[in-house]
């Protein structure tokens, strides 16, 4: 048998405990190598650099020939 609660929570009670689970945008930075937005502590998307290195190889996608 599922568990039930003894008493009803009160709408307010209910705003009170969802009011700390707000989604707060990650904070964004600049990339050093190609200036481009990255988020902070992440490698670059764009061109594969953290602090000077390159981390991740970034592959282009080939164009296809007509
Ligand atoms: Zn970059």
């Amino acid at each position: 048998m599922a568990p039930l609660t003894k008493r009803r929570y009160a709408k307010s009670r209910q705003r009170e405990r969802r009011g700390h689970q707000a989604i707060v945008a990650s904070s964004m930075d600049t990339c050093s190598q190609c200036h481009s937005a990255k988020r902070s502590h992440h490698a670059c998307m764009v061109c594969g650099f953290y602090n000077g290195k390159e981390v991740v190889k970034i592959e282009t996608p080939k164009k296809k020939s007509t």
